[in-house]
């Protein structure tokens, strides 16, 4: 985030303008600022985090008409896409193919940002701050942790494009390889429009007279897909942050072992591939999707472990942590989630390994001292 914002502030100054940082509330900070600059407009984009549905809602509540929320987070408006009888979806194919019948007509080329934006002198009574950087907050540099911003975000999608879509749907799913687009984090903090990252993929799909690279962009757009559909999911049960989606599991008697939590928190399990996921989370701040597939698995299935205790864990330590997609991931894993995996499916960690790092080469990445799988 503060790779971002820095690289934000970059851009703001290249077109004669600037970056102002306003410590405190954002429900006060808002309304003031607006007050102070003789009641200005005031744009944001919508976020569908509970939290920030009631921040937004308190600075409406202050501001009136004077607030507008955009789209932004998400392909299309949360709440918009409905089933024949009008209700949110509960399963992904029919929600993908409602979103693609909707985005096919267009998602619309970003706009390019205006050459010189003209801005006011911040008003005196206002008490601003520097962008605090790593080392104000008396932290250090991860050299493992990718650098973030919108420069870096655009070299990962046009090198994604590049080189990566056309192995997309097999390479995705290598532990030990880099097969995919690494653009989570990006996405989350709007360092890139998600509307930009599938119009691009999908216009080059398009061009393409390959059947591999448009069935490996049409993968990639699936992929998208299911970030929308934990968006949407979460607008329409915000709830599920609290408690499982499925209502079965209310009460699921999940066991209260801390050495066990602990052991898979320290990648000390004994299975190599699930305590690589471990070392490799708190290492970089990032994992890989197939190795949180199998972490998760194996502590909600193996150890039968509350998946609540999991989906904290990942969101302290992942650069990329997003409310709806980390719940829905491990909704989805521990079986209790929106079109989730079902009870009776527990990955086979040892087997996952062989397949999907089949030299053992993202195990000995992270736990050096093992041996081959
Ligand atoms: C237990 C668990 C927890 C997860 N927590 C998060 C999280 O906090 N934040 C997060 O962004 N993703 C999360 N995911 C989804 C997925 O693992 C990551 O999005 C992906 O690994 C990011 O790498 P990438 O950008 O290279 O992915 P790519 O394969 O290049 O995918 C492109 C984009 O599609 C979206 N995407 C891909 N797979 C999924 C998926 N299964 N569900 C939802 N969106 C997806 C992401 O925005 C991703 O950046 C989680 C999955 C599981 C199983």
């Amino acid at each position: 985030m503060l790779d971002a914002l820095a690289d934000l502030a970059a851009s703001l100054a290249v077109r004669g303008s600037r970056l102002t940082l306003v410590p405190g509330k954002s429900v006060e900070v808002i309304p003031k600022l607006s007050a102070l600059l003789g009641g200005a407009r005031v744009l944001a984009h919508r976020w569908v985090e509970p939290f920030a549905r009631e921040r937004d809602r308190r600075v409406k509540e202050a501001l009136g008409d004077r607030f507008t929320l955009y789209e932004g987070e998400t392909l299309l408006t949360p709440g918009s896409v409905r089933t024949q009888g009008g209700g949110p979806y509960a399963v992904f194919t029919p929600f993908s193919r409602a979103c693609r019948r909707e985005l096919d007509r267009g998602v619309g080329a970003p706009i390019p940002p205006p050459p010189l934006i003209p801005t006011r002198a911040a008003p005196r009574q206002l008490e601003t701050c520097d962008l605090p950087t790593l080392d104000s907050l008396g932290l250090t540099r991860n050299p493992r942790v990718i650098a973030g911003g919108e420069t870096h975000a655009r070299q990962r999608l046009d090198r994604f494009v590049a080189e990566r879509l056309s192995a997309y749907p097999t390479a995705r799913d290598r532990m030990d390889l880099d097969g995919t687009s690494r653009l989570s984090a990006d996405l989350k903090f709007g360092a890139l429009s998600i509307r930009e990252v599938y119009g691009r993929v999908a216009s080059a799909s398009a061009r393409t007279k390959s059947a591999p690279v448009r069935e490996a962009a049409d993968k990639f757009l699936s992929e998208l897909l299911w970030r929308e559909f934990t968006h949407h999911t979460l607008w329409d049960h915000p709830e599920v942050l609290r408690r499982p989606f499925r209502a079965t599991f209310e009460g699921f008697p999940w066991r209260d072992d801390e050495r066990a939590l602990e052991a898979w928190r320290q990648g000390a399990t004994g299975y190599p591939i699930v305590d690589a996921a471990a070392r490799q989370l708190v290492l970089e701040g990032y994992v890989h999707n197939r190795a949180r597939m199998i972490a998760a698995s194996f502590l909600t299935k193996h150890l039968l472990i509350d998946y609540r205790l999991g989906e904290a864990h990942y969101l302290k330590h992942l650069v990329d942590g997003d409310w709806a997609q980390n719940n829905a991931g491990w909704q989805w894993s521990a079986g209790c989630g929106c079109d989730a995996a079902p009870y009776f499916r527990v990955f086979n960690p040892v087997e996952q390994g062989r397949r999907f790092d089949p030299e053992g080469a993202y195990i000995r990445r992270y736990l050096p001292s093992s041996g081959p799988s």
